[in-house]
C-alpha cells in the first residue's frame, strides 16, 4: 500500500483543487482529507456519507452545580481563565466553566474541595467514511475551537489505511493540511511520498523551504509542482533552480486557469470539467510523473531533478 500526501507550506496554493484532479486520474484510490481544521475536498467530490463517528479526545471539566459551594477556588486556579463566578439564586454564588476555553488540564478537578467537578472525555468533532465517484473518502470535522487536530489527522489516516486494506486498494491519496504545524507532522509521519504544491511568490518559495525541512526530517521522498506558474516566470524559475540545487524533482508547472473556480462551483475537478485546458493537460503530466516515481511497480523512484522543464510565457487571456 502506498500513501501519497499532497502538502503545501502555505494556504492558497490550489492544493485541494489539484488533489481533486489527481483523485480523478488515480486508479482506484482511497482518499483522505487530512486538512481537518478546514476540510474542503468534499466540496468538490460531493461524497455520500456512509458513516459518522464522534471524535473523542482529551477531557473537559464540568461542574455539578448542585454540589458546588461557590468557594471560587477553581476560578482562581484555572490558568486558562475558563471558569467564571456567577450569581446563584440558591447558594448565592457558583462557578461556571466555558467549555470552549477549558484545556482539560484537570487542575480544578483535583483541587475542588467539594469534589463537585466531573472530568468526562470530550467530544472534539466527528469523522466520516464516505463514498465518492472516485472511491471511498475519509474526512473529518474538528469542532470550532477544539484541540487535538494532530490526533484527528492520525485517526483519518488510520481509517484510510484500514479502508484500503478492506477493499483491496493499494493507493491512499491524502490532501494534507497547509503550513508546517502539528497536523502537517501528523500527515507526513510514515507516509511514502509527498507532493508539495507551491506558487510563484516569495512567500511560496519561503514556505516551500519550511515544509521541505519537515519532509526531510521524516525522510519522505518529495516532489514539487508549481501551480499558477505563469503568474511569475522569474519566480517560477527561481523555484526550479532552488529545487534543482537540492535534488528535489519538479514534476510539473500548472498554468493559472480561471475555469478552476467554475469547476469547484460545479462540484467537479478541473480535469473533469475542462479536460482539454492547458492546466488539465499539465495536471495529467504531474500525475504521470508522480506515478512513475511511486513505489509498487508504477515506475522507478527518482529523487533527482530529472530534467529542467522549460517555462514558456503564455499569451495574455482575452
Ligand atoms: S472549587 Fe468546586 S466548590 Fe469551589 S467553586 Fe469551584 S466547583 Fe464550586
Ligand atoms: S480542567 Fe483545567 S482548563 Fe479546564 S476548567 Fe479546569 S482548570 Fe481550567
Amino acid at each position: 500500500m502506498t500513501e501519497l500526501v499532497v502538502c503545501s507550506g502555505k494556504g492558497g496554493t490550489g492544493k485541494t483543487s489539484i488533489v481533486a484532479s489527481l483523485a480523478a486520474l488515480a486508479h482506484q484510490p482511497v482518499l483522505a482529507d487530512c486538512d481537518v481544521d478546514a476540510a474542503n475536498l468534499h466540496l468538490v467530490l460531493a461524497p455520500t456519507i456512509a458513516r459518522t463517528t464522534p471524535f473523542v479526545a482529551g477531557r473537559r471539566a464540568v461542574i455539578r452545580a448542585e454540589e458546588c459551594t461557590g468557594c471560587g477556588l477553581c476560578a482562581e486556579l484555572c490558568r486558562f481563565d475558563a471558569i467564571e463566578r456567577v450569581a446563584d439564586p440558591v447558594r448565592g454564588a457558583s462557578c461556571r466553566i466555558n467549555a470552549v476555553g477549558c484545556e482539560g488540564c484537570g487542575v480544578c478537578v483535583h483541587f475542588c474541595p467539594a469534589g463537585a467537578i466531573d472530568f468526562p472525555p470530550a467530544r472534539c468533532g466527528e469523522w466520516y467514511l464516505s463514498e465518492t465517484r472516485f472511491g471511498p473518502l475519509v474526512h473529518a470535522n474538528l469542532d470550532t475551537g477544539a484541540e487535538n487536530s494532530g490526533k484527528l489527522v492520525t485517526l483519518v489516516r488510520e481509517q484510510a489505511r484500514s479502508t484500503a486494506a478492506a477493499r483491496g486498494r493499494d493507493l491512499i491519496l491524502s490532501d494534507g493540511p497547509p503550513g508546517i504545524g502539528c497536523p502537517v507532522t501528523a500527515s507526513l509521519t510514515g507516509a511514502d511520498h509527498t507532493l508539495l504544491v507551491t506558487e510563484p511568490s516569495q512567500s511560496g518559495l519561503h514556505d516551500l523551504g519550511r515544509v521541505l525541512e519537515l519532509v526531510d526530517h521524516f525522510g519522505v521522498p518529495a516532489q514539487v509542482c508549481i501551480n499558477k506558474y505563469d503568474l511569475s516566470l522569474p519566480l517560477s524559475g527561481a523555484i526550479d533552480a532552488w529545487c534543482a540545487g537540492r535534488g528535489i524533482p519538479v514534476v510539473g508547472h500548472i498554468p493559472f486557469e480561471p475555469l478552476t473556480s467554475d469547476a469547484q462551483m460545479a462540484g467537479r475537478s478541473l480535469v473533469e470539467y475542462a479536460p482539454d485546458c492547458e492546466a488539465s493537460v499539465a495536471i495529467r503530466g504531474v500525475w504521470r510523473e508522480i506515478s512513475r516515481r511511486l513505489p509498487g511497480g508504477r515506475g522507478d523512484a527518482d529523487t533527482r531533478c530529472a530534467r529542467p522543464i522549460p517555462l514558456v510565457a503564455r499569451a495574455p487571456r482575452p
